[in-house]
């Protein structure tokens, strides 16, 4: 029997997969580091805030650089030590954001948003999990230049992987905030909703932080309660997905939906609702009457909603 809906080949997860290999042994070891740094077969992705620096080569972008080539945008806030790609060297620098901004006026260059560079595909997808890497990795250096137990300024070690305080003595390692995304379901029909921040034709999943003590479950049936009003019950993990926005990771759910009338919370929500399959399988497709979508296919609520129509799911 054919399948019920043809939703075409299936796009791939948004930085996920990477071929980096971490080699945190590496990282404490500033002699190799500087060989690898130094070897013809090195290269550095460089980034300024939110903003990724690409060199544009004929219809095509190429985030990667020389170390020569990415130290002459100017002095590097950090340098970080990705990991190892075929024995190459991986490495991040980071710049000031308005030096970044400033190189949006070369013609050979493409200074953009990393959202920009995954829906519109303007890089090789495999360096989109080594940029996810490097952009989170940065922010977070952005974000802790100080201890938070006594206030010094801390110095980056062990290659960017962590933080340390001189007065004190605390190592501050780089935190990831995790995120439930789940998708509500009652048989045939799935819960979805509108933040104002959406571009105006766009449903997706529930999304929103894990707090402190909590499960990712309670964490899914919570927001669903939360945004929506609705009770839910099994909750099935399906994938996660980093999200360097700043430094989040995405823990795509299904759940149970065990009622039936939605009350939005208008503080998180534009709207909410139910939708079909047909429905669904239309935004998902780009074919639906009214022009309504579903996130793009980097995203993992695109999968999260694709699984579901495919009738991958299964709470027993
Ligand atoms: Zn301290």
């Amino acid at each position: 029997m054919p399948p019920r809906f043809d939703l075409g080949p299936k796009p791939p997860l948004g930085y996920t997969a990477s071929r980096l290999e971490r080699a945190a042994e590496l990282r404490p070891d500033a002699a190799r580091l500087a060989a690898l740094a130094a070897d013809a077969s090195a290269g550095a992705y460089v980034i300024g805030g939110d903003l990724i620096v690409a060199k544009k080569i004929g219809a095509a972008n190429e985030p990667l650089f020389t170390l020569a080539e990415a130290r002459a945008f100017g002095p590097p806030t950090e340098t970080i030590f990705l990991g190892l790609c075929a024995g190459a060297g991986r490495f991040g620098i980071g710049i000031a954001p308005a030096a970044a901004e400033a190189l949006k006026a070369r013609g050979d260059l493409l200074v953009t948003d990393l959202r920009s560079i995954a829906v519109q595909g303007l890089v090789a997808q495999d360096h989109l999990p080594p940029i996810a890497e490097a952009k989170a990795l940065l922010q977070w250096h952005n974000r802790h230049r100080f201890c938070p137990n006594c206030g010094a300024a801390t110095a980056l070690s062990q290659a960017g992987w962590r933080r340390d305080c001189p007065a004190c003595k605390a190592e501050h390692f780089p935190r990831t905030d995790p995120v439930v995304i789940m998708l509500a379901i009652a048989g045939e029909r799935c819960l979805l909703g509108r933040s104002a921040r959406f571009p105006p034709t766009m449903w997706s999943c529930l999304a929103g932080f894990v707090e402190p003590g909590e499960s990712i479950e309670d964490a899914a049936r919570r927001e669903t309660r939360e945004e929506a009003g609705i009770a839910c019950g099994r909750v099935r993990y399906f994938a996660s997905q980093p999200w360097p926005f700043p430094t989040s990771l995405m823990i795509g759910c299904h759940t149970e939906a065990l009622s039936e009338e939605i009350v939005v919370d208008r503080q998180e929500l534009e709207d909410a609702r139910w939708f079909n399959k047909d429905e669904v399988a239309a935004m998902l497709t780009r074919r639906h009457r009214d022009g309504l979508t579903t996130p793009p296919g980097v995203a993992i609520g695109y999968h999260i909603i694709r699984a579901w129509i495919e009738d991958e799911i299964n709470f027993d």
